[in-house]
């Protein structure tokens, strides 16, 4: 049997049709960016986080900068972060200018340790990011209680989280701001890039507004008011009927080109009727999987506060090299994330003192496994993907 680490052909097949349909509206009216799809979506996703605003972006890594720059985070500052993550969670900070320092780890569940962060808070310390990995959500009550006493701003990196809850609300709605990334693999995946940002804030909803569009019109001149304080203005025009915007080529803050198409859009909208199937379907096979995995492996645990969408299904072995082999010999696809600590990347070379080591990210980095978990997968596929494992060691 074959079983491929991810497969999102199924899944797209399913809504081939309706996206076809939403894609000729757009065509007919060739509005491809911005528009009713967009802002559509943007409200059906901040109703679905529970927050007040979402503001679209081009992609996650876009939608962590767009946070930080809104945060009035830039050079000089620091910003705390797990050791363990994707690379575009430390790239983000590091290209806003401003230095990651990296937290260790707790093994269990892959995430940032609370008990870590107060002792790398300094006068520079500017933000915490915490990211849920793989689904799970950190101690959010105890990191805002630290940034709260710091007065530090926390941007969750919800990438792999989406629909993931901590104590009844979903993650994004955690801490100042949520940054989504809808990459075509991730648990709401879009047709192509895009990204969202998430807050209750009013302010800071405005700022990221004004950033992802060059910090132009009346959104950049509020952003530079907050960011900068500054309000003296350029004279501007003014439009009687309202329907000619005089601002659209003032820019009052250097920000970016980062938007979420309209066609990106209306695909989201249409997944996003589904995903709470694709994530209790995520949510069987990985209740298979820790039911009837054998006890070789480390299975992941997570807080009883928390409820995974399980982005991935991530297992802790010393023979990690000779398991992933073994399955792919097998048909089964496995991955592992993420085989080096974020303060060991040579791109990080030149900002991050040489010589650390922290002990779980160090360890943990050696042992993951990832099992393919995705809605798509048969029930036949969940059960061979645990023999193979099993055989592995014996069982
Ligand atoms: C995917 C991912 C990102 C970046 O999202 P893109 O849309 O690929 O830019 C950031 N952080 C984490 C943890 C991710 O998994």
């Amino acid at each position: 049997m074959e079983v491929p680490f991810l497969d999102i052909k199924k899944q797209n097949e399913e809504i081939r049709s309706l996206v076809l349909n939403e894609i000729d509206g757009l065509i007919s009216k060739s509005s491809f960016i911005g528009g009713e799809a967009v802002s559509r979506f943007e409200k059906e996703f901040a109703e679905y986080i529970g927050v007040k605003h979402a503001v679209s972006c081009g992609n996650g890594t876009d939608a962590l900068v767009l946070a930080l720059r809104a945060c009035g985070v830039g050079y000089g500052d620091e910003v705390i972060t797990t050791s363990f993550s994707f690379f575009a969670t430390a790239e983000a900070i590091a290209s806003v200018g401003a230095v990651p320092v990296f937290a260790d780890i707790r093994r269990i569940d892959f995430l940032i340790d609370n008990f870590c962060i107060e002792e790398l808070i300094t006068e520079k310390t500017k933000a915490i990011i915490p990211v849920q990995l793989f689904g799970c959500c950190c101690d959010m009550d105890k990191i805002m209680e630290i940034a709260r006493r710091y007065d530090l701003k926390v941007i969750e990196d919800d990438a792999q989280a989406v629909g993931s809850e901590y104590k009844g609300k979903k993650a994004g709605s955690l801490a100042d701001i949520g940054c989504f990334s809808f990459y075509p693999t991730k648990n709401l995946g879009g047709f192509g890039d895009g990204g969202m940002c998430v807050t209750n804030d009013d302010q800071l909803a405005v700022s990221i507004r004004a950033l992802k569009e060059h910090g132009a019109g009346k959104n950049g001149a509020e952003a530079r008011k907050y960011l900068t304080g500054k309000t003296e203005e350029l004279e501007v025009g003014e439009s009687k009927t309202g329907l000619y915007d005089p601002y659209k080529y003032y820019n009052y803050l250097v920000g970016y080109n980062s938007r979420l198409d309209a066609m990106q859009a209306a695909v989201l909208s249409i997944k996003l009727r589904h995903l709470d199937r694709y994530n209790e379907k995520r949510r069987d096979i990985a209740k298979e999987y820790l039911r009837c995995l054998t006890d070789d492996v480390i299975l992941p645990s997570y807080s009883k506060y928390v409820v995974p969408c399980w982005h991935q299904f991530v297992i802790r072995t010393d023979s990690k090299y000779e398991l992933i082999d073994y399955m792919a010999k097998h048909g089964v696809g496995c991955g592992s994330f993420y085989p080096v600590p974020l303060y060991r990347q040579k791109a990080f070379e030149d900002i991050i003192e040489p010589d650390k080591y922290l002990v779980d990210a160090e360890a943990v980095s050696r042992q993951t496994v990832c099992l393919p978990i995705y809605p798509e997968m048969t029930d036949e596929q969940v059960q061979f993907v645990i023999q193979t494992v099993n055989s592995f060691f014996g069982g």
